[in-house]
């Protein structure tokens, strides 16, 4: 045990009102590697009143060049301390530190978009019917917005909604997961150190249902942003309903890689195997679904299989470690569960399906590759979270579509074809919230992310994260001297 994490709330370091610590327990070595402040509805209250206090008693509001400036200060700040947040989220998350450093070159970018949005996003002058009034239509802040992230990825996950709503003059109270919770208290250090004003940007930590809910039903909370499973995210628009404020909800995925035969090939199949055993599969983005043109079906799983049997499993502090441990042994048991599931409902496993062999851990999974599978099994409609993959082919455009949609989620999606008519055709038909057309799972700030049906509601990330985090205010003045 090398490292204890205070909560941020108001400027200042705090232990728990309740005095409570919890372990944060690194998945490759299986210690607890940090003990981190366990809050609960008492410190939720006190975070969220220091929220409040910062919106109506300092002028953060009224200041988007300062926050901008902030937000760039952050951005910055990041990005030179890019390595060590990377190391940290990897302890907690087992994620592997290439993916790590990965995900902390990009984070900075979140906060350095929404800068420029705070900066350049204007009010409107709607022309009305009367011409002697003269309208204006702001973009008001909602006020308080609690923040909950996953474990799988805090850092990106937080910029994608933290930033935008910092950059539209709200204040936040971000609850990280109790699974990984250690970066999320380190990007709070730079927002102290870049200058955020106290109150502005707070962290409690702790588990979900006590903070998480406490930070639900705190009256003094106007938005939520929650970003995880879609039961936790039932628990969270229920308390909304409730309390009657909104949300966006970022929840799970089942995203399919459409390969046509006339794709590049071999940079299709390098997707599909990474897109289902990058982060393990413990990605919203997992690419879980892979539907193959007849043709080339063969062709391609040959290629998927020879990438994942070439796969590196080891120490996700490893530069050279291509795949780390599953982040506990719940999510361990979940993928156990839902291959037995796949076998019992008649799927071949093609490739996996247990631990990889030569690996002397108890929480790694091998990338398993299911075939003769049908759409309507459980492993084509569930989101597993790991490393398993269900392959199906199909033969006409219209097929597709067919299977693609068949899902309850609509997250991510990707169409690989040299045909752009084709690839714009099937991308427009996929009922996703992104789609990539010959590309897997790329982030860009300036992109809007979200997802369709059970994936969830409402957008982060982008003019579209903004616009989310902000309600339309109408000004009318009448003209009471208006010439004739
Ligand atoms: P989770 O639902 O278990 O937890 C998410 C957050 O909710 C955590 O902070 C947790 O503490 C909190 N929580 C748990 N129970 C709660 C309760 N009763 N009341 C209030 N809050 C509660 O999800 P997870 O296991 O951390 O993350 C994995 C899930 O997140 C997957 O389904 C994944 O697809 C999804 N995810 C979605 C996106 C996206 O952008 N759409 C991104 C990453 C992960």
């Amino acid at each position: 045990m090398n490292d204890r994490y205070l909560m941020f709330i108001d400027g200042q370091w705090r232990p728990a009102a309740s005095g409570r610590f919890f372990d944060s327990i690194d998945p490759w070595t299986q210690q607890p590697w940090a003990q981190v402040a366990e809050g609960d509805s008492e410190d939720v209250a006190t975070a969220v009143n220091a929220a409040r206090w910062a919106l109506e008693e300092t002028p953060w509001t009224r200041r988007p060049h300062e926050r901008a400036k902030l937000l760039r200060r952050l951005a910055d700040l990041i990005d030179d301390n890019a390595e060590r947040l990377a190391a940290v989220e990897s302890r907690d998350n087992g994620k592997t530190i290439r993916e790590e450093r990965a995900m902390y070159g990009a984070v900075g970018g979140y906060f350095r978009h929404a800068a420029s949005l705070a900066e350049t996003i204007a009010d409107e002058s709607p022309r009305g019917l009367n011409p002697d009034v003269v309208a204006l239509t702001r973009r008001v802040p909602f006020g308080v917005i609690g923040i909950q992230t996953p474990w799988n990825t805090p850092g990106v996950i937080m910029a994608q909604s933290a930033g935008p709503a910092l950059a539209a003059g709200n204040t936040i109270v971000v609850k990280p997961s109790e699974q990984a919770p250690c970066s999320t208290l380190e990007i709070a250090k730079l927002a102290h150190q870049a200058g955020f004003p106290p109150g502005v940007f707070n962290v409690v930590t702790g588990f979900g249902p006590t903070v998480g809910a406490a930070l639900c039903t705190n009256a003094g909370v106007d938005k939520l942003v929650f970003t995880g499973s879609p039961e936790g995210g039932r628990i969270v628009a229920a308390h909304a309903a409730q309390r009657l404020v909104p949300v966006t909800m970022e929840l799970g995925g089942k995203a399919a890689n459409v390969v046509f035969a006339d794709a590049d090939i071999a940079k299709a199949a390098q997707a599909v195997a990474q897109g289902f055993t990058a982060a393990g599969g413990q990605s919203c983005q997992c690419g879980s679904r892979a539907l193959i043109e007849a043709s080339v079906y063969e062709e391609v799983l040959h290629r998927v299989v020879e990438y994942v049997t070439k796969l590196t499993f080891g120490d996700p502090s490893d530069p050279a470690t291509d795949v780390g441990p599953m982040c506990n042994g719940a999510q361990l048991q979940r993928v156990e569960k839902y291959v037995a599931i796949g076998r019992e409902q008649g799927g071949r496993v093609l490739c996996g399906g247990g631990p990889p062999a030569g690996v002397d851990h108890p929480l790694f999974y091998a990338p398993t590759i299911f075939t003769g599978v049908t759409s309507d099994m459980t492993i084509c409609q569930e989101e597993i979270f790991g490393p398993v993959l269900a392959a199906m082919p199909f033969e006409t455009e219209a097929d597709a579509i067919r299977i693609a949609n068949d899902t309850r989620f609509g997250l991510s999606a990707a169409v690989w074809s040299r045909d752009l008519n084709r690839a714009h055709r099937v991308a427009r038909s996929l009922r996703a919230g992104v789609v990539w057309v010959n590309n897997y799972r790329r982030g860009d700030p300036a992109f809007p992310m979200g997802g369709m049906g059970e994936s969830g509601y409402g957008r982060v990330s982008g003019t579209e994260g903004y616009r989310e985090m902000t309600q339309a205010q109408s000004i009318q003045m009448l003209l009471d001297e208006v010439a004739p």
